[in-house]
């Protein structure tokens, strides 16, 4: 495996993504690795730890997903039940900003309740917003018992790209790594024949291998005869993308279908935040002089 010294300590930081590739072959791959970040995410809503452990392999997944995109904007991974309101969603920006939720009735889930059982009949949906242009949406139903089976199966249906994906979460980390098999210019039999047996060995990392290990020790125990590149390494970040704006602004449309359920217990009105738990609070006068600019400016998005 080649890198420099730097980059194998750049590696044993907290929040770190390495995107890698294997020497003379059509094989790609990413690791990332979320601790304190993590840790910010699950906090902020004090999720058990089954929910912990699902969320971070959400959010790891996604992190690993957006390294393969060149756009600006963000993606965003969304599984939800066929029936009620519990979902499970996390978002990665192209600045590698991510924050995750989830919503609804999770008790269920267990050691005996997997992901499938959870979302049956649910569906899992990959949505890349760019800052510019229109926003792209692909979706698969949950047919697998993990996340990282549903996302393989997305890949196989809708890009026709060979994926393999192990994620593992727990309440202190959250991770991830993702190998994949580029388009071939001519069918190879040695290029195959890489990628099972790099699939093969990846099914052998175990969870308590990718939360604990550095993604250098990850790869070396596990491609010990391959010559793997380093391609870069950075550090995602947790981010939230709530701003005052954007709060007044999902307001004044909830106020402009139901205005007498405002200001009924007095002069100010204050949301939360549920991604980081920012508090905003609005005076009824900035609340209704703002209203009263959009409606005259004639704003479709109201
Ligand atoms: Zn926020």
């Amino acid at each position: 495996m080649r890198q420099t010294k730097d980059s194998h300590e750049e590696m044993f930081k907290d929040n770190t993504l390495t995107k890698f590739i294997f020497d003379n072959t059509n094989i790609k791959g990413q690791a990332v690795t979320l601790c304190s970040y993590h840790r910010d995410v699950i906090s902020i809503n004090s999720y058990s730890q089954n929910v912990s452990k699902l969320l971070g392999e959400f959010i790891a997944a996604v992190c690993l997903l957006n390294a393969n995109l060149k756009y600006n904007g963000r993606l965003i991974l969304h599984a939800q039940r066929s029936k009620g309101l519990s979902s499970i969603m996390a978002e990665c920006t192209s600045k590698n900003n991510i924050r995750g939720i989830v919503r609804g009735d999770f008790s269920m889930l267990s050691d005996q309740i997997d992901f499938y059982q959870m979302f049956k009949k649910g569906t899992l949906r990959l949505t890349m917003e760019p800052e510019s242009g229109d926003r792209y949406q692909g979706i698969v139903p949950i047919c697998e018992n993990t996340l990282s089976g549903c996302l393989e199966y997305y890949f196989e249906q809708s890009e026709q790209l060979k994926t393999k994906i192990k994620l593992a979460g727990n309440m202190q980390t959250a991770a991830g790594i993702l190998l994949q098999k580029m388009p071939e210019q001519t069918s190879s039999d040695d290029c195959s024949q890489d990628w099972r047996e790099k699939s093969i060995l990846l099914e052998t990392l175990r969870a308590e291998e990718q939360i604990n290990l550095a993604h250098y020790d990850q790869l070396t125990s596990l491609f010990s005869n391959d010559d793997i590149r380093i391609l870069s390494v950075e550090n995602p970040n947790f981010w939230c993308s709530c701003s005052r704006e954007r709060f007044l602004k999902a307001l004044h449309e909830l106020y402009s279908k139901e205005p007498r359920s405002f200001f009924e217990e007095g002069d100010s009105i204050s949301a939360n935040c549920e991604f980081c738990d920012k508090n905003y609070e609005f005076h009824k006068s900035e609340f209704k002089n703002k209203y009263n600019q959009r409606r005259e400016n004639n704003l479709s998005d109201i």
